[in-house]
């Protein structure tokens, strides 16, 4: 890792101001001077600001409101995207667990954590994603067992894995599904004949999107939730 982004990751130092802490001679590495900000640092080193020994960074956990018209993406010349939610010194190292669609809105997990996040993502672990649907046309109770049972997304050659669906109002279901293919909630509508005009994740596995969290706010994870994956 650059010493720079570890010192803005382990300090109250924002990049340009660690780049400047190395530059003054104020960063030793193995009692060593160390002015230049791409030097790369590792668990190993020890690491000292103004002689203060500082800490390998801990893996990083957020929970994210995404709101609508934010991309899941690292970069997008057109849109805003999740990153941008969260301070510029956490953001760059963290990776989105599990997409959503520039307009889905919800819950969005971020993480440092690759291990953490195979274990929300990968198919093997089965891990449920509720969703609340808005749909253009009214719902029936045919639908609802089709969904449950699987449904041929298109374009593709097997059923949709058993998924929990639950009527809210004659347009409104919510939806709990254990896979994560492409606009899958969205295919699974157009499946039965119908189509999304709103979708909301608001569960993954247990943990579930705070009401305090207002959409484009973000908090971290305690170890507890952390630890429910
Ligand atoms: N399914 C979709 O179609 N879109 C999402 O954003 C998430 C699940």
């Amino acid at each position: 890792m650059r010493l720079d982004f570890y010192l803005s990751h382990v300090t109250d130092l924002a990049r340009k101001a660690s780049k400047i802490a190395a530059a003054k001679g104020r960063v030793t590495v193995n009692s060593e001077i160390i002015k230049k900000a791409n030097y790369t640092v590792q668990e190993t080193d020890i690491i000292c600001l103004d002689g203060e020994r500082l800490a390998w960074p801990s893996e990083g956990y957020y929970l994210v409101h995404k709101p609508a018209g934010y991309v899941c993406a690292t970069e997008d010349a057109e849109h805003p995207i999740v990153l941008d939610l969260l301070p510029s010194h956490l953001g760059q190292s963290l990776k989105v667990v599990g997409r959503l669609d520039k307009d889905t809105t919800g819950l969005l997990l971020l993480t440092t954590d690759g291990q953490w996040l195979h274990r929300i993502t990968s198919p093997k672990k089965a891990c449920n994603k509720r969703y609340r649907v808005t749909l253009v046309d009214e719902i029936d109770d045919a639908a609802l067992a089709q969904l449950e049972k699987g449904v041929l997304l298109n374009g593709e050659s097997q059923l949709t894995l058993p998924a929990v669906a639950e009527r809210i109002s004659e347009k409104e279901i919510w939806l709990t599904i254990q896979e994560g293919k492409y606009h899958q909630v969205k295919r699974m509508l157009a499946a039965v004949g119908n189509k999304v005009v709103m979708l909301h994740r608001d569960q993954i596995g247990e943990l579930m999107l705070d009401d305090a969290l207002a959409p484009g706010e973000f908090r971290a994870l305690t170890e507890d939730e952390v630890g429910y994956f």
